[in-house]
C-alpha cells in the first residue's frame, strides 16, 4: 500500500454486479433472472456473431492496431472525420485513458451526484479534486454545475441518460450549459445510453463538435448494440484531442473479435431495433406496475429504472435474491433506498414484476 499513489491508497474498487453462477451457488438457487448490469437482454445480434465466426482464423494475428475498419464505418455513420474517432476497450478504458492525458493531481473535475461511479473513481485515482454537485430532481443540475468551475478545473463529466438513475437532459440546457463552459475546460459528455432515447428527443452532440472544440462524446457498443463482453466503446472529438489522447493509448486496444462483431453490429439496424423497441414496450410495463403498486420511481430513458423505496433497499435486494431475481443495490452511488432494474425480457421482466410484489407486499 505504500506503493500506491496518493488517490489510489483510499481507493474503494469498483464494485461489479457478481457473476450469476456465482450469486446462484452463494443461494443454493438456479434459473434466476439478472437484470443487473445494463446489459441487452437479446444477447448477441446475429451480423455480430457472423463477424465473429468469420474473424476467428485470424486470431493468431494482432488485431489492426488502429482499428481503420471500425472507424471508417462510423464516420460514415455519425458523419465526422476518421480522425475525430478513438477507440477502446470499453467506453470505460476510454474515460480513464481521458484521464490518464488531460487529468493531473491537484486539478478540479466537476460531475454530478449520482451518476456513473467510475467518474469518481477515476478522480480520485488520478490525484485529482472532486467537485460534486448536488444533484436535482436525481439528475444533473447544470446550472450549478456551471457555477462550480474556476480556474482550476479540467474536466467537466455529463452522463446523459445519467446511470444509476434514467434522467434526461434536453438539447437546449445542454447547449446553454455548453455555451457556458471555458474552452480550455474539457466536457465528456457520456452517452451509453443514447440509442435507448426517442429520436425526437436525442441531442444532437455530434452536431456540436464543430463549435465546441473541447467537447468529447462517449458511446458504447455495450448496451444497445449488445457487445457488452466484447469490450468496445468509442469517443468523438476535435482531432487534436484525439491526436493527444493516441500518444497515450495501449496499441491494439481492441480486439479482432471486437472490432469484427462491433462493425456488424453497426449495421445490424433489425437488432438495433429490436432491442430499442422491446426496451420501451417493458419499460412502460414497469412503470404502469410501479404506479399500480404505489411505488416510486426514476422515470427514465435508459435500459433501466431505479425504484425508491422509501427505506433501506438492502433487504428488498436480498429478499429478491432469495427469488432469483438479481437486480442493482446502489447504495455506492449514494442510493441507498433505490434498486436499479435492467430492462430484461418479457418473460424476466413479469418474473421481477412478482418477486417485487411479493417481497414488498
Ligand atoms: N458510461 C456509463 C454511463 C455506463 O453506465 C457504462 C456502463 N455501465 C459505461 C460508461 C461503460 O461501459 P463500457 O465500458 O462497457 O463501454
Amino acid at each position: 500500500l505504500a506503493l500506491a499513489n496518493a488517490g489510489v491508497d483510499q481507493l474503494q474498487p469498483y464494485q461489479p454486479g457478481k457473476p450469476v453462477e456465482e450469486l446462484e451457488r452463494e443461494l443454493g438457487i438456479s434459473n434466476s433472472v439478472k437484470l443487473a448490469s445494463n446489459e441487452n437482454p437479446l444477447g448477441l445480434g446475429p451480423k455480430a456473431k457472423a463477424a465473429i465466426e468469420q474473424a476467428l482464423p485470424e486470431l493468431a494475428r494482432y488485431p489492426d492496431a488502429n482499428g481503420f475498419n471500425l472507424k471508417a464505418r462510423l464516420a460514415g455513420r455519425l458523419k465526422v472525420r476518421t480522425d475525430q474517432l478513438i477507440l477502446g476497450n470499453g467506453s470505460n478504458e476510454l474515460i480513464d485513458l481521458l484521464y490518464h492525458t488531460f487529468v493531473s493531481a491537484g486539478q478540479e473535475v466537476v460531475y454530478s451526484q449520482y451518476t456513473f461511479v467510475v467518474y469518481a473513481l477515476a478522480t480520485q485515482a488520478h490525484g485529482a479534486k472532486a467537485v460534486v454537485v448536488p444533484a436535482k430532481d436525481f439528475g444533473h443540475d447544470l446550472d450549478a454545475m456551471a457555477a462550480a468551475i474556476t480556474g482550476n478545473t479540467k474536466l467537466v463529466c455529463i452522463t446523459n441518460p445519467n446511470n444509476p438513475t434514467g434522467t434526461f437532459l434536453g438539447k437546449a440546457e445542454l447547449e446553454a450549459f455548453l455555451a457556458k463552459v471555458p474552452e480550455n475546460v474539457l466536457v465528456v459528455l457520456d452517452e451509453a445510453y443514447t440509442e435507448y432515447v426517442d429520436e425526437a428527443e436525442r441531442i444532437p452532440s455530434i452536431d456540436w463538435l464543430a463549435g465546441y472544440p473541447n467537447l468529447i462524446v462517449s458511446r458504447t457498443f455495450s448496451k444497445a448494440y449488445g457487445l457488452a463482453g466484447l469490450r468496445v466503446g468509442y469517443m468523438v472529438c476535435h482531432p487534436e484531442l484525439v491526436g493527444v489522447l493516441n500518444r497515450v493509448r495501449e496499441p491494439f486496444n481492441c480486439n479482432s473479435l471486437a472490432l469484427a462483431a462491433a462493425e456488424a453490429a453497426l449495421d445490424d439496424t433489425d437488432y438495433l431495433q429490436k432491442a430499442v423497441n422491446l426496451n420501451r414496450q417493458e419499460m412502460a410495463r414497469y412503470v404502469a406496475f410501479f404506479e399500480e403498486k404505489g411505488l416510486n420511481y426514476i422515470p427514465s430513458k435508459a435500459n433501466f429504472i431505479t425504484l425508491d423505496l422509501q427505506r433501506d433497499a438492502g433487504p428488498a435486494y436480498e429478499a429478491l435474491l432469495r427469488e432469483g431475481v438479481i437486480v442493482r443495490p446502489i447504495a455506492g452511488y449514494g442510493l441507498p433506498t433505490c434498486l436499479r432494474i435492467s430492462i430484461g425480457l418479457e418473460h424476466e421482466n413479469q418474473r421481477c414484476m412478482e418477486a417485487l410484489a411479493k417481497v414488498l407486499a
